[in-house]
């Protein structure tokens, strides 16, 4: 087992677009290379200089920034590129993986379009984090952002990942999150939900139930903070459920009856006898 701490990488970053995550709260989430990268590049792209500033100022780094989100003129996304493409340039966001909520996308495309490197620095994510903690099925789950601030907005944003077949990720405010609840309350009473609420710093909680006890906690108790709000997958019963011979035939195509029929009733849960059988007759057509 390789048990070196790793030091902090020397040395000039090669010449690329680095896309840093940053702490979410606990500054100590920074990772070796991010701060190898912040300290080496020639610019910071960044959503608010202020906010770079201060962490950059606690690493003990002094930076060139810009500006940048994703309204920012095209002129000032090309601007980077160019320097990127003789020198390294950090992308982050105010806190966490930059493009996860949070501005990047666009530079990233066109930096890639451009044929500059673009290389991935890991780090804190909310998402991930709350899904480490929340105890709610994380082996398929549908990030899905902002929840829309509207009653009828944020109802039909819920309906419309209703038959999604995975634990749903959510970002919320302390302020909307005892409406977004009622909502799911409303659709979901049965489902299990989780609020995970400033992770990683002081106040970190993470509090599990329906949505109708949640409403209630938090109606009692408001909350203040940052908030990542998880629901479960809806019960199998409830899920819609795939057509098994479309599923059996695709497995069909690298695979025999008895294995098809055993990634089927993986997939779906149905009976692997019954999907045997199944499949066999369908082999046989
Ligand atoms: N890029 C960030 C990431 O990687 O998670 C997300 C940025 S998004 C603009 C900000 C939202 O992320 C917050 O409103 C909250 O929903 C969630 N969030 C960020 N930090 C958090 C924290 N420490 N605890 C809980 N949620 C957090």
């Amino acid at each position: 087992m390789h048990t070196e701490f790793p030091s902090i990488p020397a040395g000039t970053p090669e010449p690329g677009l680095y896309i840093v995550a940053t702490p979410i709260g606990n500054l100590g989430d920074i990772t070796l290379r991010a701060i190898a990268v912040l300290g080496g590049a020639a610019l910071v792209a960044c959503e608010d200089t202020r906010v770079t500033g201060k962490l950059l100022k606690h690493l003990g780094i002094k930076a060139r920034l810009q500006r940048l989100d994703d309204h920012a003129p095209p002129e000032v996304r090309g601007r980077v590129i160019d320097v990127a493409r003789h020198s390294a340039v950090a992308l982050v966001s105010d806190a966490g993986t930059p493009l996860i909520s949070d501005p990047g996308y666009r530079l990233v495309r066109e930096a890639r379009a451009a044929g500059i490197t673009v290389t991935s620095i890991p780090g804190a994510c909310a998402t991930v984090s709350a899904l480490a903690i929340a105890g709610l099925p994380s082996d398929r789950f549908l990030f899905a952002g902002f929840l829309p601030v509207k009653d009828k907005a944020r109802r039909d944003a819920l309906e419309g990942v209703a038959g999604v077949a995975a634990t749903l990720v959510f970002y919320e405010t302390a302020p909307r999150i005892e409406r977004s609840l009622r909502a799911i309350a409303d659709l979901w009473p049965e489902r299990e939900v989780a609020v995970a609420r400033e992770l990683t710093k002081l106040h970190e909680e993470c509090r599990s139930g329906s949505a109708a006890a949640l409403a209630d906690h938090y109606a009692a108790h408001p909350p203040k903070g940052e908030i990542v709000l998880i629901i479960g997958p809806p019960a199998e019963a409830e899920a819609p459920v795939a057509d098994p011979d479309a599923l059996l035939r695709a497995a069909l195509a690298d695979a025999g009856p008895g294995k098809a029929a055993g990634i089927v009733a993986k997939a779906t849960g149905l009976d692997r006898a019954a999907l045997y059988a199944r499949a066999l007759a369908l082999k046989g057509e």
